[in-house]
């Protein structure tokens, strides 16, 4: 068993969702590593076992696209989780102005994204809280999901504002309607609203509030009617929304090429049980026909 003797703790490298983040380093294999400490004071009595049970599941999602998870440690009232530690997130790569993404490198990072999320659901896993500040970049340019899991087995903490805001951006449709079956797709959702970031090089669907990410989902690809999603207006917190065209997609998107228009559309398809997949996204024409996905390696990243 491991304690937190085996850490030598460093710098503070971000407050995230559920606790601060430190880089530290490992004795044991002389890496640095980041240490997630997750408070779990404000969890009823209980979760703390469930929680620690459920998190070393996710040690076992070895994948060179998901950040692997070295240790996981009570201490005190918190549970420590210990990641590899990453140079950069995707957030980075996106907002810094002197970073050109040509159509190859955008399809190497999509590749990534959907190669690490059928991983994942593969083994039934979700992230449920995808977006581009937890696609963590490694420094041979592997991108890699990070905080996988965390959203089910911890549930929603008490999140502060900004948090809140940045993760409506990439909420699916059926969230935002208060579904509570949600599966695998709403991952895929993000994933496509991180497609649409990586070409306009800002959030896509930047709503203000819940029903204001709805109406610009609707205002970007029409109200849906009944027949594209027939459970819609079963779901709990379904309201109707006034009836609003598409625009051509093309309108949106000037730069984009016929297949990552295609791909990018069944990505952010209403219907959950009619979105693509990841590992049909994988196998799409988008993917096999050129100009080829960048390699890691060669890949622009944050100086
Ligand atoms: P959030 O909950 O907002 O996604 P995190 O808890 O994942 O944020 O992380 C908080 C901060 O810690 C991030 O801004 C990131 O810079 C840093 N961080 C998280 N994980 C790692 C890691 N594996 N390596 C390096 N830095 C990390």
């Amino acid at each position: 068993s491991t304690t937190s003797g085996r850490y030598i703790k460093g710098v503070t490298l971000g407050e995230g969702t559920y606790g601060v983040v430190f880089k530290a380093l490992d004795t044991l294999t002389n890496r640095t590593v980041a240490v997630k400490k997750i408070r779990l004071g404000k969890y009823k009595e209980g979760v703390h076992v469930t929680a620690l049970r459920e998190i070393k599941l996710l040690k076992e999602l070895h994948d060179p696209n998901i950040i692997e998870l070295i240790d996981v440690y009570p201490h005190k009232r918190n549970l420590n989780l210990v990641f590899e530690f990453m140079e950069s997130d995707l957030e980075a790569v996106i907002k810094d102005r002197n970073i050109v993404l040509s159509s190859a490198d955008i399809k190497s990072y999509m590749q990534m994204t959907l190669k690490g999320l059928a991983q994942c659901h593969k083994k039934w896993v979700l992230h449920r809280d995808l977006k581009p500040n937890n696609l963590l970049i490694a420094t041979d340019g592997q991108l890699k999901l990070a905080d996988f899991g965390l959203a089910r087995i911890l549930g929603s903490p008490d999140r502060n504002f900004t948090h809140q805001v940045f993760a409506r951006w990439y909420r699916a449709p059926e969230l935002l309607f208060g579904s509570k079956q949600y599966g695998a797709g709403v991952d895929i959702w993000a994933a496509g609203c991180i497609f649409a970031e990586l070409m306009l090089r800002r959030p896509f669907l930047q709503g203000s509030s819940d029903i204001d990410q709805l109406g610009k989902i609707f205002a970007a690809f029409g109200t849906p009617r009944e027949s594209q999603w027939p459970d819609m207006t079963s779901l709990p917190d379904y309201v109707e929304y006034q009836y609003c065209p598409a625009p051509p997609l093309r309108s949106l998107f000037p730069m984009a090429s016929e297949d990552a228009l295609d791909i990018l559309l069944r990505m952010l398809t209403f219907d959950p049980k009619s979105r693509i997949t990841a590992q049909q996204a994988l196998e799409h024409r988008y993917f096999l026909i050129e100009p080829a996905p960048t390699r890691p390696v060669l890949l622009p990243r944050p100086p």
